[in-house]
């Protein structure tokens, strides 16, 4: 499928039979903010080689990118202080929920990838390093803004309020890695700055637009190098779906990384940037219909990375 009309008349059939199926899966219940997003919704926005945009369904409407902030992070982080990270975080799937905290004690309180939320708060307690978290956000969301080449991206305050008066496993996260050495920072200001850019919203099309580095896309933003967007890739395929990632990159083949706001960054290296969106998510955590739009779209383009 080369033809930007094609594409789009797929990604209009595809919203109908999503829309028709009526199988949404559950929305996120641990934040309170988010469990009361209707399931019932789904947005899909492809951006291609070409510079093509093609949308379907609610694909301007705004959701919580929740855990895709964390490849952003990772982003900044290996562009102020390159490859040194890795000694604070392994870049091995864990193969556990996005919350476990069993790997931890086993493993000296090194997380095992930085897109499990304890390796996911090293990263923000890295970024903390040397000034404080409103400057460490105000990075975070410069970097998104650059990449997807739009100003009109926030912080969305009451979701991350919501976050912090619940977020109990990821407070003791924090403190377990305090305990172990590996945080610098104090575990309330790293909990803090971690609520904010989980809590940062934006749509499909702006999380397609701001994938289109990561892709390696020709007109894509300078923020990254194609050596760093080939090692996210690596991670997004690996680790970017928690212990859902081996389902996610048999049914699909591409690189992604989920949220428990429903959204998926999905790269096609060299060919396109997807976001998805559909709020109810499966037993893994990950958007029930996202993950079944990310497999049919794979299927319909061969854009699968293993041919
Ligand atoms: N803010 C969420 C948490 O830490 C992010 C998890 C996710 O999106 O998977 O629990």
């Amino acid at each position: 499928m080369d033809m930007a009309t094609d594409l789009q008349d797929f990604l209009i059939r595809l919203d109908r039979d999503i829309r028709a199926r009526g199988d949404w899966g559950e929305v996120a219940d641990y934040i309170p903010e988010l469990a009361r997003i209707a399931p019932g919704q789904f947005g899909i926005a492809v951006v291609t080689a070409d510079g093509a945009l093609a949308t379907a369904g609610d694909a301007t409407k705004g959701f919580s990118i929740q855990s895709i902030s964390k490849v952003f992070t990772l982003a900044c982080v290996l562009g102020r202080i390159g490859e040194q990270i890795w000694t604070r975080v392994g870049r091995e799937p864990s193969g556990l929920r996005f919350d476990s905290i069993q790997l931890l004690e086993t493993e000296d309180g090194r997380p095992r990838n930085p897109f499990i939320n304890a390796g996911a708060l090293v990263v923000t307690d890295e970024l903390l390093t040397g000034r404080g978290p409103q400057d460490a956000l105000a990075e975070i969301l410069g970097f998104i803004r650059t990449a997807a080449g739009d100003d009109d991206i926030h912080i969305d305050r009451a979701v991350a309020q919501s976050e912090a008066g619940t977020g109990h496993r990821n407070i003791a996260l924090a403190h377990y890695l305090k305990s172990c050495g590996n945080l610098r920072n104090a575990p309330e200001l790293v909990l803090g700055t971690y609520f904010h850019q989980c809590a940062i919203e934006m749509s499909c099309v702006q999380l397609a637009m701001a994938g289109r580095a990561i892709a390696g896309l020709p007109d894509a933003p300078p923020v990254l190098s194609r050596a760093r967007a080939r090692r996210l890739n690596a991670l997004m395929m690996l680790c970017g779906h928690y212990d859902g990632s081996g389902d996610f990159a048999f049914r699909v083949g591409l690189p992604g990384k989920s949220g428990v706001g429903g959204g998926i960054l999905l790269i096609a290296p060299g060919r396109a940037s997807i976001g998805i969106w559909s709020p109810g998510l499966n037993v893994f955590g990950n958007s029930h219909m996202g993950t079944h739009a990310a497999e049919a779209l794979a299927r319909a383009t061969g854009w699968s990375v293993f041919g």
